[in-house]
């Protein structure tokens, strides 16, 4: 019998499209979601400018204050675009990443499981099991895993909250300082929380969510390969768009194998690498599965499960 993942050359085609190609799926909804939030928080902030500040013809303090007026507005449209809707989607999409890191190891191992699995059902209520862990206990999974300076998602949302807040800030302090008309405030806030302008306060707050989803996936990962007890090792790989040249993640994949409870976090946002387990040879697996090694840990998941 030979072992159950093809040729190195062959296989990377493959392991690309059940590890990254899950991911990125995951990654392309938030995108549509967080653009949807962006912009509609855009055209607000574009619209209390201009309700507020636009009367021709007023006194220099009058306009001052009309200014400070659509300050706090604006304040409160990124307080609660961060707040809850970024918190949330990101939140939401992150139980998704780790369900399709559920699903890549699964489909990995199936060649392996089969051998355990009796039915169809029983192998549906392990991976139900495994998603309804993964999903519900993602935000520890992150905390537990990669540490992050046990900071809850909540405190670094925070901190790109405050980063936008400022550059919204200092756009309205600047249109003040040079007697801006509020057409071309409006305008200029509107343009750094607009999606569809490069940069600004919508690239950090997609920044910020891809690399939250790509942790949760990324975490799950590893979280799983340390519970398996088949699963010692795992392998980094290079994401197809990867950059920038001489950075960690080449090192990482020039190294190769990670013991599961050592492989590194990302060495930089948005980082697509991705790490897989490596698992065992076919014959070994079934040697060890026969000999009642993974009974606990098998048994303790379809119990969870209820098979
Ligand atoms: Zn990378």
């Amino acid at each position: 019998m030979t072992s159950p993942g093809p040729l190195p050359g062959h296989q990377t085609t493959a392991v690309r499209a059940n590890w990254l190609g899950r991911y990125l799926s995951v990654e392309s909804g938030f995108d549509k979601e967080i653009h949807k939030a962006l912009l509609a928080a855009a055209v607000d902030s574009e619209k209390r400018i201009v309700a507020l500040v636009d009367s021709p013809g007023v006194g220099a303090k009058t306009r001052r204050l009309q200014i400070s007026l659509a300050r706090n507005q604006i304040r409160s449209t990124v307080t609660s675009l961060f707040g809850k809707n970024i918190t949330g989607l990101i939140k939401h999409f992150q139980g998704d990443a780790a369900n399709a890191a559920v699903d890549a190891a699964l489909y990995d191992e199936l060649p392996l499981l089969g051998k355990f699995f009796r039915s169809k059902a029983q192998r549906n209520a392990y991976q139900s099991s495994l998603h309804a862990t993964a999903s519900r206990n993602i935000e520890s999974t992150i905390t537990r895993v990669l540490g992050l300076s046990k900071m809850p998602l909540s405190k670094r949302v925070y901190r790109t909250q405050a980063l936008a807040q400022g550059r919204v800030d200092s756009a309205i302090n600047n249109a003040l300082s040079r007697g801006d008309s509020a057409k071309d405030l409006a305008k200029s806030v509107r343009a750094l929380i607009d999606p569809n302008v490069a940069g600004g306060v919508s690239y950090a707050a997609m920044r910020l969510g891809r690399t939250e989803i790509n942790n949760a996936f990324h975490a799950q990962s590893i979280h799983d390969a340390i519970e398996k007890p088949w699963v010692n090792q795992m392998r980094w790989h290079l994401s197809k768009v990867h950059e920038p040249q001489g950075c960690f993640c080449e090192k990482y994949a020039i190294q190769g194998l990670f013991q599961a409870n050592h492989v590194p976090n990302k060495p930089h946002p948005q980082c697509r690498c991705y790490v897989t387990p490596e698992l065992p040879d076919y014959n070994e697996f079934e040697v060890d599965l026969l000999g009642g090694q993974y009974d606990s840990y098998l048994d303790n998941l379809l119990n969870a499960a209820g098979a």
